[in-house]
């Protein structure tokens, strides 16, 4: 049960204040999981990270086109309502269906949660975005998404979209628009030295999302038209489980054809574009 709620107005605040109270204390958002049964916190103290100022969209640098600095206490709703943000981030954003929780949900809070059906993680991890980290014990430091993921630690204050980034789309499939997706797929496009690089991720096979890397290697230029070859590299590729939300086998014909689908909508778009 909560006992203390501590409210710092300065990030050196927050990290003394966790340096203090260690294991006891817990950093928080909007609460949307710390505070929702059944995965309430069960700490005794909160650190609150409301006043910190993490709330805010900025592109990311002077001369750089398209990359963006969004705060990692801006809600899924904000992202939404920011018509300049790319659209496959607020198209991510969207695929969680309430628009209560959109506005609760923070997008530090959704990728420090790391949970299998998070809904814009996979965009995040495909896109190649980092995450802005400070701790008391290590120095701050910017880092991918996934790099965070696999040692999650200290407190994420920005969340960086690059400005590499060309074209992103997502898809779920749920049993109803509002329920837990039982797959949920993103193919992110980023142009390096004029190259396409292509991300793949995808949330619903794993106990946390995961980027397909050996996938993204096949799908490469030539290779983009063999959608066959993609979708069998793919099923390869995951290890789902059966739960409540379906077989392993249905997750794993889910996630090739999503990502088919979108192999397909990035071709289009492409040949539309050249
Ligand atoms: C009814 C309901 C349905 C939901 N359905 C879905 C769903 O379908 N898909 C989905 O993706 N999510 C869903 N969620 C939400 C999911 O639980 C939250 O997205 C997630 O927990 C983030 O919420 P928050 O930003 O308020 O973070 P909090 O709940 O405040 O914190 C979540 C965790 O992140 C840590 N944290 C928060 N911010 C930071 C930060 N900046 N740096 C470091 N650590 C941090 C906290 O310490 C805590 O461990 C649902 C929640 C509810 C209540």
């Amino acid at each position: 049960m909560i006992r203390e709620f501590l409210l710092p107005e300065t990030l050196q605040e927050a990290l003394a204040m966790k340096e203090q109270h260690g294991d006891q204390a817990v950093y928080m958002a909007s609460g949307a999981r710390l505070n929702a049964a059944p995965t309430k916190t069960e700490k005794a103290i909160v650190i609150s990270l409301s006043r910190l100022g993490l709330q805010s969209i900025k592109p990311s640098g002077v001369g750089l086109e398209g990359g963006w600095e969004i705060g990692a206490m801006t809600t899924l709703q904000q992202v939404i309502d920011h018509p300049e943000l790319p659209e496959g981030l607020r198209e991510a954003a969207g695929l969680i269906f309430s628009r209560n929780m959109r506005n609760q949900i923070t997008l530090g809070g959704e990728i420090a949660a790391n949970l299998q059906a998070c809904q814009i993680v996979p965009a995040l991890l495909a896109m190649d975005a980092e995450v802005d980290v400070v701790s008391d014990s290590e120095e701050s430091c910017r880092m991918m998404v996934e790099a965070w993921q696999q040692r999650p630690y200290g407190l994420i204050t920005n969340v960086i979209v690059p400005t590499t980034l060309g074209w992103c789309r997502s898809e779920k499939v749920g049993k109803s628009c509002a329920g837990l997706p039982i797959v949920s797929v993103s193919l992110a496009v980023n142009i390096k030295d004029g190259k396409q690089q292509f991300g793949i991720a995808l949330a619903g096979v794993a106990d946390k999302a995961i980027r397909l890397h050996d996938v993204e290697a096949l799908i490469t230029g030539q290779a983009l038209q063999d959608r066959e070859a993609i979708e069998e590299a793919v099923a390869k590729s995951v290890f789902p489980e059966t739960d409540f939300l379906g077989s392993a086998d249905y997750k794993r014909h889910l996630s090739s054809v999503l990502v088919g689908l979108l192999v397909a909508e990035f071709q289009e778009f492409n040949g539309r574009s050249n």
